[in-house]
C-alpha cells in the first residue's frame, strides 16, 4: 500500500491471490526464505510513455502508454493491450499480476505482462485509430520481441488494432517477426480459433464444473455481461451446447431477449457496425433494452442457472450476487478479468455456487495465443478443428489442475484456491530455480 499508493485494483488482485497462499507457505518455507511473495508483486520492468498523434481535425492529441513486464520466469512476457479511457498504471498492474498465474496455469512457456493506454477508440475514425497505434508502437517496439515480450488484444484492441500495431512494428524493425504479437489476422500469421478462444474456453471450463454436479449446459438459461470479443463467443458456444443466453450488455445498458440472443445480429451490431447495444433491440422483435442497467438485473424476472461476467473488472457486486443466488444460479465463470468483487465472490463460495475465477476460466485466450506463437515459430498454420481440440484439451487440463490442487490443499471444489495455488507453485518453483534475479 505504501509503495503503490492509489493502485486499488492492483491491491485487490494481490490480496485475492495472497489470501489463498497461507497453506502453501506452511508447507514450503523455502518460498518465504527466498522472498518469493515480495518479488512476485514487484514488476521486473514497467514502461510508461507519451503517445502523441494527430486527430482528423489536425489537432495534436496526447495519450499515455503503458507496458508492465511483470514476470518472465516461465517464458517471454505475454499479455494483452487494453485501450480504454479508464486505464491507469494500477489497472495494467492488476491485469499483469493476474496474467502471471493465469499463464502458469495453462502449463505453457509464457511469462506475464500487460499493457495499454487511456486512448478511447470509441467514436474515432479508422485513420485516427491507425495513427494512434503507429505512435504507440513507435515507442513500444524497442521493448518487445518474439523472445522478450509478446503483446495481444484486450478491451478496445481487436484485429484492426493488432494489424496497425504489427504493420508499424514491421516497418520500423524491417523484420516480419510474426511471433511478436498475437491476435493477428489469418492471412498474416494469425491462428484460427484465436478470436473465439477466450469465450469458447470459458464455456468449456464451465461445462467441466457443471459435470462435477452431473449437469450440462443443455436446457440451462444463462446471462452473459458485455458484448465484446469474450461475450460474443461465449454466447455462441453456450448455444452450441444446448443452453440459452437470455441477456447481454455493453456500457450503455443491457438487452433482455427471452427467446435467446441472436448471435449473428449481435455480432453484426457490435463487430461490424461498432454500434451501441440498443441497436440490437431495434432489430430484434421480443427483445427489450434496459438503459444503464447491469445484465444481472434480468435475474429479477428470469431464473438463470449460469452467469458469465465477460465485460470488465468489478462489474458484479454483492447485491448482484444475491440476486443471482436467489434466481437459482449454480455456476459462475469469469470470462473477464476480476469482474466479481471480493464480497460477491465470497457470497458465491459460501452459497456453494461453482465459481471459476478468471485466471482459470478465461485462460483459453492466452493459451491459444501461445498456440499462435508455436505456429509462427514453425512457419505453419493449423486447421480450426485441430486448434479447437487443443483448446478444449488445455481447458480440461486447467480444470483438472485447479480441482486436484484444491483437493490436495483440503478445499475440494474451491476453484479460486486451486487456481491461485497451482499457478503460484509453478511460478515460484521456476523463480527459485533461476536464483535471485
Ligand atoms: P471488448 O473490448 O471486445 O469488449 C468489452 C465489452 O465489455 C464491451 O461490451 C464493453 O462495452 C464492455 N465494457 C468494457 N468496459 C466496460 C465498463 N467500464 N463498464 C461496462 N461495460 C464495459 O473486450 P474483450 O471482450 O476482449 O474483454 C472483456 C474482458 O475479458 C476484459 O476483462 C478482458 O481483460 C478479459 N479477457 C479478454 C481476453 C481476450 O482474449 N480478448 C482474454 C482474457 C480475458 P462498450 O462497448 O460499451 O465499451
Amino acid at each position: 500500500l505504501v509503495r503503490n499508493p492509489g493502485e486499488t485494483e492492483f491491491h485487490q488482485a494481490v490480496g485475492e491471490v495472497f489470501e489463498s497462499l497461507d497453506r502453501v507457505l506452511d508447507k514450503h518455507p523455502e518460498y518465504v526464505e527466498a522472498s518469493i511473495l515480495e518479488r512476485v508483486c514487484e514488476p521486473e520492468r514497467q514502461i510508461i510513455f507519451r503517445v502523441p498523434w494527430v486527430d482528423d481535425r489536425g489537432r495534436v492529441q496526447i495519450n499515455r502508454g503503458f507496458r508492465v513486464q511483470f514476470n518472465s520466469a516461465l517464458g517471454p512476457y505475454k499479455g494483452g493491450l487494453r485501450f480504454h479511457p479508464s486505464v491507469l498504471l494500477g489497472t495494467v498492474k492488476f491485469l499483469g499480476f493476474e496474467q502471471i498465474f493465469k499463464n502458469a496455469l495453462t502449463g505453457m512457456p509464457i511469462g506475464g505482462g500487460k499493457g495499454g493506454s487511456d486512448f478511447d477508440p470509441k467514436g474515432k475514425s479508422d485513420a485516427e485509430v491507425m495513427r494512434f497505434c503507429q505512435s504507440f508502437m513507435t515507442e513500444l517496439h524497442r521493448h518487445i520481441g518474439e523472445y522478450t515480450d509478446v503483446p495481444a488484444g484486450d478491451i478496445g484492441v481487436g484485429r484492426r488494432e493488432i494489424g496497425y500495431l504489427f504493420g508499424q512494428y514491421k516497418r520500423i524493425t524491417n523484420r516480419y517477426e510474426s511471433g511478436v504479437l498475437t491476435g493477428k489476422g489469418i492471412t498474416w500469421g494469425g491462428s484460427l480459433m484465436r478470436t473465439e478462444a477466450t469465450g469458447y474456453g470459458a464455456v468449456y471450463f464451465t461445462q467441466h464444473m457443471l459435470e462435477t454436479r452431473g449437469m450440462s449446459f443443455d436446457g440451462l438459461d444463462v446471462l452473459v455481461s458485455g458484448s465484446g470479443n469474450v461475450a460474443i463467443y461465449s454466447i455462441e458456444k453456450v448455444h452450441a451446447l444446448g443452453g440459452k443466453v437470455v441477456g447481454a450488455s455493453d456500457s450503455s445498458g443491457s438487452v433482455y431477449d427471452p427467446a435467446g440472443i441472436d448471435v449473428e445480429l449481435l455480432r453484426d451490431v457490435k463487430e461490424q457496425r461498432r454500434a451501441r447495444i440498443d441497436q440490437y433491440v431495434a432489430e430484434r422483435p421480443g427483445a427489450t433494452f434496459l438503459p444503464g442497467e447491469r445484465v444481472w438485473q434480468i435475474a429479477r424476472e428470469h431464473r438463470v442457472s449460469v452467469a458469465l461476467p465477460s465485460a470488465t473488472q468489478n462489474e458484479l457486486d454483492d447485491a448482484d450476487a444475491k440476486l443471482l443466488i436467489d434466481a437459482g444460479v449454480v455456476a459462475v465463470a469469469e470470462g473477464a478479468n476480476m469482474p466479481t468483487t471480493p464480497a460477491a465472490t465470497a457470497l458465491f463460495r459460501q452459497a456453494g455456487v461453482l465459481f471459476g475465477p478468471g485466471k482459470a476460466a478465461n485462460a483459453g485466450g492466452v493459451a491459444t495465443s501461445a498456440l499462435e506463437m508455436q505456429q509462427n515459430a514453425s512457419r505453419d498454420s493449423w486447421g480450426a478443428e485441430y486448434t479447437d481440440a487443443r483448446l478444449a484439451e488445455i481447458m480440461q487440463g486447467i480444470h483438472e489442475r485447479c480441482a486436484e490442487t484444491a483437493d490436495e490443499y483440503g478445499a475440494p471444489g474451491d476453484y479460486v484456491l486451486g487456481a491461485n495455488i497451482a499457478g503460484f507453485l509453478r511460478v515460484a518453483d521456476a523463480m527459485l530455480a533461476l536464483g535471485v534475479i
